[in-house]
């Protein structure tokens, strides 16, 4: 991890008519690290994910990537990844690893353990399976900033794993994984930094530890508990929105 963010965020806010997804969120990522961004249904993760990486833009504010200068800077895994139907696995990400760079698909497909359906095509592939062939996706051309909205959902408790280790080996070598997830063991254990989210807004950030020691808590879910309250009763009244 080094102190040079490669992104900033400041003063992001996003309405969807008169629905306020994200108001006034500022943070720094720093770079080589895993950043978790957390929170409850409804709290404003896939927006602010969907700003970083400029898919959707914001109401006021700005972001900013300060990382190296590359071809490709960002990598994104949506939260409801679609692909193409009629293409295997394998040419799906060699049509995505054309965009980019002359690139073999085959590594992109065993790193995330989805070599051995290579030749299955995308519709056939199951909700987790599609999963993988997203993160694979998100990874072509190594990116600075690897970006990951939900990677572990759909996902068996061996691949959630998988996919949270592959993120921290990623951030060993330098690049930066910001993911969104409500797998708190995991997070918790992998994560070096984290931004709670609560009703689009940042109600607590920093590292993990230091978050433990400031909530008292034992846990990241205890710190989430802390920070805002009854999770279920808050999605609740988020969705009825
Ligand atoms: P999370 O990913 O944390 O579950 P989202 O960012 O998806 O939360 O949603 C935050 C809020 O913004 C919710 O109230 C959601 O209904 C609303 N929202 C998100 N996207 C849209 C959209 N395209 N149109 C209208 N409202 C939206
Ligand atoms: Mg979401």
């Amino acid at each position: 991890m080094s102190d040079a963010p490669v992104l900033r965020i400041d003063g992001v806010s996003k309405s969807f008519g008169t629905v306020e997804a994200l108001s006034g969120v500022s943070a720094s990522i720093p770079s080589g690290s895993v950043v978790a961004v957390i929170g409850p249904n409804g709290s404003g993760k896939t927006t602010l994910v969907r700003i970083l990486v400029g898919d959707l833009r914001p109401t006021a504010g700005t972001v900013s990537y300060e990382g190296p200068d590359t071809e490709r800077p960002i990598g994104y895994l949506p939260q409801d990844p679609t692909f193409r139907s009629g293409f295997s696995a394998a040419e799906t990400l060699a049509f995505y690893s054309s965009l980019v760079e002359g690139r073999e698909p085959e590594p992109l497909l065993e790193r995330v353990g989805l070599a051995a359906a290579a030749d299955r095509n995308v519709e056939d592939l199951s909700g987790g399976m599609r999963q993988l062939l997203g993160i694979a996706q998100a990874t072509i051309g190594d990116p600075p900033l690897v970006v990951l909205d939900e990677p572990a959902s759909g996902l068996d408790p061996n691949m959630s794993e998988n996919v949270f280790e592959t993120a921290a080996e990623m951030a060993g070598s330098g690049t930066t994984v910001l993911l969104s997830s409500h797998d708190l063991a995991l997070v918790e254990e992998t994560a070096d930094t984290v931004l709670v989210l609560n009703r689009g807004g940042i109600a607590a950030s920093g590292a993990i530890d230091a978050l433990r020691e400031q909530f008292d808590a034992d846990s990241l879910r205890d710190v989430l508990n802390e920070v805002v309250g009854d999770t279920s009763r808050v999605a609740v009244v988020g969705g009825s929105r």
